[in-house]
């Protein structure tokens, strides 16, 4: 049921707007309230404050659906909600969660995630921004990178640190901005997920109140990476959206498409490689919500089973996306097509809310530390 409503809303809403979103690097704005009047926004949020209320099973199929019609419109519900709405609501006192949360899951505001900076990205303990009690008043200063929704956002959620850096993650605290002269933003031009406002964040002695301080250490660091947990799933569930769109636009070339007399698809080299495909796409998906059920059951190793699927989702989505493309051939190879979009898009699976290499160093260090201890 959630899956058919989502997929009917993502193919009249999204679709036609899926090309633009990417050939013009435009931010679709209108779509944003649309996605906020269904409650997909933020879909992981209770109801009472806006959003659906769905656990990461449905946040999942969410994602996943309309990343069948554009990456970039699902990573903006994906940052929306399972990274900038789900710290607030989490750790934030009632008043800012009341303040804050309606707008961003309506789509009145818009709400970005500040972890990654020119420094340090992987490293995120070792960030640089400060945030200093003056005056009964936070100050923030610092560089914040590759921030998504940077260009058009309304509120910052900001990581930062109250003390020495030396302390790495001891010392960082999460501090809510709004958008104002003391934020200068510079667009980035990215190859994939355009259209989502990627940007480097000056911030320039911003001041806020103690009600603004969502997470102050040593939870701070904590609720980046429980976001980051969340998220790894959420991105996840989307790079299998990528994934099905991949398939299925190869799928149909291939039974259109004549060579040596019959349809490409009749060849049985083919017809091998799809399923090879399919197995992969089927295998991510079975990670996807496995992970997503962990989660709700409150499993104590559900970072790790978060880890896994990201690696393992962002192997399959880039590798599936690329064959589609080499086997539809020069119009695969084109502008034209849907898949050199879709490719573009899945390789930022490799890189963002952890690069592959991050993912790895989360599952061998539970393997160091628990053996070889299956997580169920
Ligand atoms: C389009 C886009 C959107 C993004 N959106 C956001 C956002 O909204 N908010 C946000 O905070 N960030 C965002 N990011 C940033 C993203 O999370 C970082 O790019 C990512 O975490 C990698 O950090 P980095 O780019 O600094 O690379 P680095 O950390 O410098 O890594 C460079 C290379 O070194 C490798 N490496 C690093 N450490 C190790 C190690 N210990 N062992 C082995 N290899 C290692 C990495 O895997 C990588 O290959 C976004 C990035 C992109 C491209």
């Amino acid at each position: 049921m959630l899956r058919r409503t989502v997929r009917e809303f993502a193919s009249r809403y999204v679709a036609p707007l899926a090309k633009r979103i990417d050939a013009e690097n435009w931010y679709p704005r209108e779509l944003v309230r649309d996605m906020g009047k269904m409650g997909i926004l933020t879909p992981n949020i209770p109801e009472d404050l806006g959003g659906a209320g769905l656990d990461l099973l449905g946040v999942s199929v969410v994602l996943e659906e309309i990343a069948r019609y554009s990456g970039s419109a699902s990573l903006i519900p994906e940052v929306q909600g399972t990274l900038v709405a789900h710290v607030i609501a989490k750790y934030g006192g009632r008043r800012i969660v009341e303040e804050v949360v309606p707008k961003l899951a309506s789509g009145e505001a818009i709400g970005s995630f500040a972890l990654s900076e020119p420094c340090c990205g992987s490293d995120a303990a070792n960030i640089e921004t400060t945030i200093e009690r003056q005056g009964g008043e936070w100050v923030v200063k610092g560089t914040k990178m590759w921030t998504t929704q940077g260009l058009y956002a309304d509120y910052f959620l900001v990581f930062g640190r109250i003390g020495d850096r030396s302390e790495r993650h001891r010392n960082i605290a999460a501090v809510l901005i709004k958008r104002g002269s003391c934020i200068k933003v510079n667009p980035i031009e990215v190859v994939g997920f355009r259209g989502t406002g990627t940007a480097e964040v000056i911030i320039d002695g911003c001041r806020a109140g103690d009600n603004d301080l969502i997470s102050p250490p040593p939870m701070g660091f904590k609720a980046a990476m429980d976001a980051l947990n969340v998220g790894r799933v959420a991105i996840s569930a989307l790079g299998i959206g990528l994934a099905e769109a991949a398939f299925e636009e190869a799928y149909s070339f291939l039974t259109q498409r004549v060579a040596f007399g019959k349809p490409v698809i009749e060849f049985q080299g083919i017809q091998f490689r799809l399923a090879e495909l399919y197995t992969m796409i089927e295998s991510g998906r079975s990670m996807v919500y496995r992970a997503a059920e962990l989660h709700t059951k409150g499993y104590e190793d559900f970072p790790v089973a978060a880890a896994a699927t990201k690696l393992h989702v962002a192997r399959i989505s880039v590798e599936v996306a690329g064959e589609a493309l080499r086997l539809m051939g020069g119009y695969g190879y084109s502008r034209e097509s849907n898949v050199e979009r879709i490719y573009r898009d899945a390789k930022l699976l490799e890189i963002g809310e952890g690069t592959n290499e991050v993912q790895m160093l989360v599952i061998s260090k539970h393997i160091y530390r628990k053996g070889a201890k299956w997580l169920i």
